[in-house]
């Protein structure tokens, strides 16, 4: 099988690291494309920095990567942030925007870029989106970011429609909590941790290596008639 040329944003840390090093693994050449261009330098594999909430950034990212590299097969669709956290009633809305921004408009400019582009190459790819289970199970104070990750799902089901045609499957990994530097710090408060695995069927916070086998797994051939789900990785919460 070719080398597959895989773009993952936000692979400078936390889940995008782990699936850049899940992807390297599988034989495939991994391009790490972040707003962070130290950690990015830093990880050591071949890098690009963007911004993906913004439409110059990313079209000029995707330009480069594919003079670069060849043509993109896989996208993964990773980077977010929650930015900040509160009740709907006080959230600050400069921190509402930017995880919107982020989250939402970022995935949507990422995939319309690198969707026109492999459509137009007929690489026949995949995109995989990292949503989360609070797109589908509230936690107060984090009502802004779980609807980022509503948006996702929603467009993930859109995108995976409108680019069958094509052979481009589209679909999202919806962890639960993740030991990430995103989740350190509540996860260094022995209270708040507790509090959360008390939530987890199976009993524990998710590491990075829980959850990049599905992302890996839906980008892969196996997953050929699979478009359009978001697959909980989540130890059973979203049944409590
Ligand atoms: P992280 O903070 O460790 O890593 C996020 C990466 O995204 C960083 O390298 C950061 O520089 C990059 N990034 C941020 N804004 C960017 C932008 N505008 N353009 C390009 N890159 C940008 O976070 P993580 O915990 O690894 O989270 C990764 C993804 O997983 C996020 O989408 C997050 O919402 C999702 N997720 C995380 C958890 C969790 O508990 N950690 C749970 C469910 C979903």
């Amino acid at each position: 099988m070719k080398q597959r040329i895989v773009v993952v944003t936000g692979g400078a840390s936390g889940i995008g690291r782990g699936v850049t090093e899940g992807f390297l693994a599988a034989g495939d050449r991994v391009i790490v494309a972040d707003v962070d261009a130290r950690a990015a330098h830093d990880t050591g594999r071949d890098h690009v920095e963007l911004d993906i909430s913004d439409p110059a950034s990313v079209d000029a990212a995707v330009s480069l990567v594919t003079r670069q590299f060849g043509p993109i097969d896989v996208l993964v669709n990773n980077a977010g942030l929650a930015g900040g956290g509160g009740p709907v009633t006080a959230l600050d809305v400069e921190v509402f925007d930017r995880c919107v921004r982020v989250n939402f408009r970022g995935t949507f400019l990422m995939t319309r870029a690198v969707g026109a582009h492999m459509a137009e190459a007929g690489t026949r790819g995949a995109i995989v989106n990292v949503s989360s289970i609070g797109a589908r199970q509230p936690t107060p104070g984090l009502g802004h970011y779980e609807a980022t990750k509503a948006a996702v799902d929603a467009l993930t089901r859109s995108a995976a429609l409108e680019l069958a045609p094509h052979g481009i499957r589209v679909n999202a990994v919806a962890p639960g909590p993740v030991l990430t530097p995103m989740t350190a710090g509540f996860a260094a408060d022995t209270a708040a941790r507790a509090a959360w695995e008390s939530r987890i069927p199976l009993g524990r916070i998710a590491s990075v290596e829980d959850v990049v086998p599905a992302v890996v797994f839906l980008a892969s051939p196996a997953a050929g008639h699979i478009t359009g789900v978001s697959l909980a990785v989540d130890g059973g919460q979203l049944l409590t």
